[in-house]
């Protein structure tokens, strides 16, 4: 069954000039793109949306990353796309990651990695609806 998840473009990589490369990346793993938009985060909107990593010591060195340019937020759509993704992206860690993957290719270090992606249906669900309203997304029906 056809899925749905969020990517997002980290400031490192649209900083590095990647966000071509990567799209690319995307759309020949069978990714269809039913929404797409470029957009800086404010701080808060950046802890917001990692709320669930709160307690985490990464946390505010993460949210000041996130926050600190220009992003490129992606909702996906697949066969198992959440996994899919996950794949294609690499561990968390560029270091860690498999050779091939988005991180082990942009990635810098654990917070620094190229690529976000969402780990499950309701974190995607969630996370899709943080940036995109139902009818900004292709195949949805608008009002
Ligand atoms: N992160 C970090 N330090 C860590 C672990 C994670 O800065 O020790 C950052 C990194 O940017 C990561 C994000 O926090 O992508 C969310 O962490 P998570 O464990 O959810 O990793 P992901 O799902 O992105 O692989
Ligand atoms: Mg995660």
């Amino acid at each position: 069954m056809k899925e749905r998840t969020l990517t997002i473009i980290k400031p490192d990589a649209v900083e590095a000039g990647a966000i071509g490369q990567i799209i690319d990346r995307l759309i020949t793993e069978g990714f269809t793109i039913l929404g797409m938009k470029m957009l800086r985060m404010s701080k808060k909107q950046a802890e917001a949306f990692y709320e669930v990593h709160r307690e985490r010591p990464f946390y505010p060195s993460l949210t000041d990353y996130m926050s600190s340019g220009p992003i490129v937020v992606i909702a996906l759509e697949r066969e198992n796309a959440i996994q899919h993704l996950r794949q294609v992206m690499g561990a968390t860690d560029p270091s860690q990651a498999e050779p091939g993957t988005i991180r082990a290719k942009f990635g810098t270090n654990i917070e620094r990695n190229a690529i976000h992606g969402s780990d499950a249906p309701e974190t995607a669900a969630r996370e899709l609806a943080f940036f995109f309203t139902d009818y900004e997304l292709i195949g949805n029906h608008n009002p």
